[in-house]
């Protein structure tokens, strides 16, 4: 059985972190499917999904990883060509991948104790983000 559920959140983006895990497990929850899969899949171009120990340092340190690796003051042809300053943005989000697989049974997910899962908007400005949950199973 497959069941495609939608979760929307309001973010502010420049690598906002939100914690989605509470949504994605009330939405494994309210299906009829008890053992499976869930696939976290972010919409759009300029977030990411993944999964992190959702703790201030952590955030800070996520954060500013990004800023190191993919730093948002370069020269990006994207802004050339569009000028929405959101080249790094892409770049980020596609590096971080845009869903993500959780296994599920008997409705809880096989989390660790200090796995959580986030939804990071790279976008340069506030967003208002939805999230396909779907899942897959019996
Ligand atoms: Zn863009």
């Amino acid at each position: 059985m497959v069941e495609s559920r939608r979760i929307r959140i309001k973010t502010n983006g420049n690598s906002e972190i939100t914690d989605i895990t509470g949504r994605v497990a009330r939405e494994i929850d309210d299906s009829s499917i008890e053992n499976g899969i869930a696939t976290v899949f972010a919409v759009g171009s300029t977030a990411g999904i993944a999964t992190i120990e959702y703790e201030s340092g952590l955030m800070a340190d996520f954060r500013s990883s990004w800023d190191r690796l993919v730093p948002a003051n370069m020269d990006y042809q994207h802004n050339r060509a569009w000028g929405d300053g959101n080249g790094h943005s892409h770049v980020r989000a596609s590096i971080l991948g845009s869903s993500l697989t959780v296994p599920f049974t008997e409705k809880r997910m096989l989390l660790g104790t200090w796995q959580q899962i986030v939804c990071v908007d790279f976008d340069n400005r506030p967003r208002s983000r939805e999230i396909v949950v779907q899942i897959i199973g019996e």
